[in-house]
């Protein structure tokens, strides 16, 4: 399927802004369609309940879905019932541990008997995992899963001053400008929500202060995208002695990539504005966010989270996390091992709100490749995701002139998959770095057991 971001530095320069205004009209209306709104106002509602009533949410919301999978999805057939005890926390557990854990291959093996057959397939959103298992999985979700899960977003943006049609600037992985082009601008607007996107693809030293001088004049309230763009902007700032001044922003929401702690200074000092965390993914069914204390509070309207304990001090849990999503969408995930290793407070929060609160969610297997020019370059697993002749990928780096692309091929894979794999590589990292391709019959896991999708021994440098 061609998307807007294949389409947009094809275009004119003109031209681009209003491609990306109509992509953002549409990309508007269908995420913040009444179930948002709706879900959004319950949310809002339940920002301030106690541990019990989230508990009696959490417990209406799971008995719902368990009866819908005992009649709709094939692989639930025959799950027991849900408890009938009346303390709603004991009633979870009870029921929770009758499930047993998914685990991706379980779902990977028959990915067709775990999607209702109660929705209608013209409703059925395909999309699929971000890429820490190495092979992307397809995934099935319904516009009210994805609704939900911006609300608990929206009330994390809310909860810091935004408003949805506040203006605002962002660096996601979207290409908005031609990787050959040399001149500034390497930003364009969408107009219809206000939002000035800045390509990430081209934050090279010499274009550093035409970034500096674009992000002091858009007109923005609050700046969102990956964290290591963000991060690199931020230090641009800092070194033209240039930070926004206080105010200017309300905040900055770093997503889809683990926020490292250097990185945050960076981008507080930076944009002097705090910088709000969130944790999700893509199956929807995890969402946590962040208090201004920098805890991960769960949404428990819209997940559970387990946590399989491996270690236990008087302060905290930590341990692979299972998550339960609660939002009634096209697939369940009933104690899904995602594949994060989450440290789950034994405290309260201090700032008040209750439920579970995580110090750190981490064991994300993305790392980053450093470009010669020292650009960082983070998500490149996503070259593998609509590559079906792939089995398996990984990059690696050891030095920062050259990258390992390693593949286990399916039987499909040829010459012209290769010249595809070779472009999309091109298209994010340029052209002066070597690459190497080295095709084996299956990528090493870690120690641990656990497959990295990039892996680098330059990021340990940085951390
Ligand atoms: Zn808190």
């Amino acid at each position: 399927m061609i998307s807007v971001q294949d389409v947009v530095p094809l275009l004119p320069g003109p031209i681009r802004s209003t491609a990306l205004t109509l992509a953002g009209y549409w990309i508007y209306h269908s995420r913040f369609n009444d179930h948002f709104f709706r879900t959004l106002s319950e949310f809002e509602a339940s920002a301030d309940a106690s541990i019990e009533m989230l508990h009696e949410i959490q417990r209406v919301r799971l008995d719902k879905w368990i009866v819908r999978a005992r009649h709709h999805v094939p692989h639930y057939k025959d799950l027991p019932p849900p408890s009938n005890k009346r303390n709603h926390f004991e009633a979870i557990q009870e029921t929770l541990s009758t499930i047993r854990p998914l685990e991706k291959d379980l779902y990977a093996s028959n990915v067709g008997s775990f999607i209702a057959n109660d929705v209608p397939r013209r409703k059925l959103r395909r999309s699929h995992t971000s890429g820490t298992t190495g092979t992307a999985l397809p995934l099935w979700h319904t516009q009210e899963a994805l609704a939900e899960e911006y609300a608990a977003i929206w009330r994390m943006y809310r909860s810091y001053g935004v408003q949805l049609r506040d203006p605002k600037m962002s660096f996601g992985g979207n290409m908005i400008t031609p990787f050959r082009q040399l001149k500034p601008p390497f930003w364009r607007t969408n107009y219809y929500e206000g939002q000035t996107l800045f390509s990430t693809y081209h934050l090279k030293p010499r274009n550093l202060h035409a970034y500096v001088a674009a992000i002091h004049t858009t007109p923005s309230r609050y700046a969102q995208g990956y964290p290591s763009s963000l991060n690199l902007v931020a230090q641009a700032l800092l070194d033209a002695g240039r930070p926004l001044p206080r105010g200017r922003l309300a905040a900055v929401f770093p997503s889809s990539e683990r926020l490292l702690a250097s990185h945050r200074e960076n981008i507080e000092a930076a944009f002097c504005a705090p910088v709000a965390n969130r944790y999700g993914s893509s199956e929807f069914a995890v969402s946590m966010t962040s208090c201004r204390l920098n805890n991960l509070h769960v949404d428990m309207e819209f997940c559970i989270v387990e946590v399989e304990v491996e270690e236990e001090t008087d302060e905290y849990v930590r341990g692979p996390i299972l998550v339960t999503g609660l939002a009634p969408s096209a697939t369940p995930f009933f104690r899904y091992r995602i594949g994060d290793v989450g440290t789950r407070s034994k405290r309260p929060c201090p700032c008040g709100r209750a439920g579970d609160v995580f110090l750190d969610v981490d064991g994300r297997t993305d790392d980053y490749i450093m470009t010669p020019d020292g650009r960082l370059i983070g998500r490149l697993d996503h070259i593998f995701k609509d590559m079906h002749d792939v089995a398996e990928a990984q990059i690696c780096q050891d030095r920062k002139e050259a990258v390992e692309i390693r593949i286990a091929p399916r039987i499909s894979f040829n010459r012209s998959s290769e010249d595809h794999l070779m472009r999309e590589i091109r298209r994010r990292l340029g052209t002066e770095i070597e690459v190497g391709l080295v095709v084996m019959q299956e990528i090493p896991r870690e120690r641990n057991g656990k497959f990295r999708a990039v892996k680098s021994s330059l990021m340990g440098q940085l951390r």
